[in-house]
């Protein structure tokens, strides 16, 4: 498109373009098709992203006749923020409202050592995982790329750090809000693109981590074209109890999901990579000795760390968080039959931020959060367990 064709598109659509969320790729074509050189774009990534500029006039490298020129046609929009909450342990939560008016949730959890931010990808989820308050609420749609990667830059303004006094520093981003990332792929690749490129977040690919439920088809297209860190939604050992929990297991069981996960580690010239598996723990669903010892053996030949995540309760849910003592039990199986585990702890429960509370606002196009209410109402749910 050159600046004419630009303009016209503009014209018809009567909405400018938003480069908050577009990829180091696609800011390079916007330029070229205004006729610009591509170091163009690698300076306004540098506003936006290392410098947290919002306004054309602020970016004083660019000629003035450009800058009017772009702001007839282009604009840096954050979401808005609807509120921001604090927890008495440091963990921050936005609630930040989308296109549309639904509002989806992103958290800051401090730790000694970094400082994590969880982000959304969708509006809802349409998987509804059993033990899940966003899959509870249905779906409503997919987080354009602006709103994803404008999650990191609203927290990164918040906490100053784009500029020198930084009050605190988001040093790692997982995609472990609301919403499965791989099912709104496109969106989700480009702002990762961001997370990594050394023109806006420079983060490395250690330190970002797509978590997925397991939509094995697109792990192997992950592997493709990204090589950040991969987390896999486990939670059971064997189908039957994963069927319950997980839905989507029906239709990728998890001999093709490990499989995937190897394949996915295959391609990674670094052969010290590994996948982390995650285990929410739920008391007398999926917590005994039994599905610690299958756990352990079904994870023999996969390099993964271990997450156990105790679950975090939520209205409309009647499962309970594992004990103290089950937990550190499945722990210590785990760690004797040689396997590196983790716990992870609670944060941010005061302010419902914690692992499997988001909920936002989801105008559920799905009627499953009705349906759930009504199901929740009646009956309690029950669980088969294996
Ligand atoms: N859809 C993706 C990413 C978002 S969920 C996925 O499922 O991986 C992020 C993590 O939170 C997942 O491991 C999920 O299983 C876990 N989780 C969901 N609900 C939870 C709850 N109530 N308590 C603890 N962890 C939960
Ligand atoms: Fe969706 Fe992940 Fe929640 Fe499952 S756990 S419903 S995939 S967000």
């Amino acid at each position: 498109m050159t600046i004419s064709t630009v303009e016209n598109k503009l014209a018809i659509d009567c909405q400018k373009i938003n480069l908050l969320g577009l990829s180091p790729e696609k800011l390079g074509k916007f330029f070229k098709d205004m006729g610009e050189k591509p170091f163009r774009a690698t300076q306004v990534l540098k506003w936006i992203h290392q410098i947290g500029v919002d306004d054309f006039d602020q970016m004083t490298n660019l000629a003035k006749d450009l800058r009017e020129k772009m702001k007839s046609i282009a604009e840096i929009k954050a979401p808005e923020i609807v509120s921001y909450h604090e927890s008495k342990d440091g963990t921050c939560k936005w609630i930040i409202r989308v296109k549309g008016g639904d509002c989806v949730e992103a958290v800051f959890i401090p730790e000694k050592d970094r400082g994590t931010l969880c982000i959304s990808s969708q509006v809802g989820c349409a998987l509804d995982c059993s033990f899940c308050a966003t899959g509870k609420q249905g779906f409503s749609r997919d987080l354009d790329a602006f709103e994803i990667i404008g999650q990191l830059w609203i927290a990164v303004k918040a906490f100053n750090s784009f500029g020198e006094k930084a009050n605190r520093v988001v040093s790692n981003v997982v995609m472990m809000g609301m919403g499965e990332p791989l099912l709104n792929f496109d969106n989700v690749i480009d702002s990762m693109g961001l997370m990594l490129n050394d023109n806006a977040y420079g983060l490395s690919k250690r330190r970002v981590t797509l978590s997925t439920s397991g939509i094995v088809p697109m792990i192997d297209k992950l592997a493709e074209v990204s090589d950040v860190s991969l987390a896999i939604s486990l939670h059971a050992p064997n189908d039957k109890l994963r069927d319950q929990l997980v839905p989507i297991n029906k239709k990728y069981p998890i001999s093709s999901l490990l499989a995937s996960a190897q394949r996915y580690l295959d391609k990674m010239p670094d052969v010290r990579r590994k996948i982390t598996i995650e285990y929410t723990l739920m008391d007398h669903i999926n917590d005994r000795d039994e599905h610690a010892r299958e756990l352990a053996i079904l994870l023999n030949k996969l390099p993964c760390k271990i997450n156990l995540i105790p679950f975090n309760p939520f209205d409309q849910s009647d499962y309970r968080r594992v004990t103290k003592t089950a937990l550190y039990r499945f722990r210590d199986i785990l760690k004797n039959a040689g396997h590196t585990v983790t716990v992870r702890t609670t944060r941010g429960d005061d302010i419902s931020a914690a692992c499997g509370q988001l909920a936002g606002t989801v105008r559920d196009k799905t009627r499953r959060s009705e349906r759930h209410i009504n199901k929740h109402q009646q009956q309690p749910i029950k669980f088969v367990m294996s």
